[in-house]
């Protein structure tokens, strides 16, 4: 196979050997992954949800990529899911309001 047939490699993953490949992190592809997102939970939903409510990407069993994701990215995860579900949460709230004030006559 030519050059030409490779696909474009970013800097950061000529870092990324055979041997690490599934150990490096899903998402910054930088650090080793320490979670495995089929395994941990947040508030009961698995990661691989998780990390699907807010980006989505479909992060499967048998898709051949990593299946972790380190601390920091997990912080990121933690702080965008709480964004998503407020907003949706607050959106619901919002509309239903808008609904009644609405059927009033205020709006
Ligand atoms: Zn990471």
């Amino acid at each position: 196979m030519s050059e030409i047939d490779e696909p474009a490699v970013p800097t950061v993953m000529k870092e990324i050997t055979y041997d690490n490949f599934s150990k490096i992190c899903r998402s910054c592809i930088i650090n080793r992954g320490e979670i495995d997102v089929f395994e941990a939970h947040m508030q009961n939903v698995p990661l691989s949800n998780v990390i699907f409510s807010c980006t989505n990407e479909l992060v499967t069993k048998t898709d051949g990529l990593s299946r972790v994701i380190c601390n920091i990215c997990m912080k990121l995860l933690i702080n965008s899911y709480t964004f998503v579900k407020t907003f949706k949460e607050s959106q619901v709230n919002l509309m239903n309001m808008h609904k009644v004030f609405k059927n009033k006559n205020i709006l």
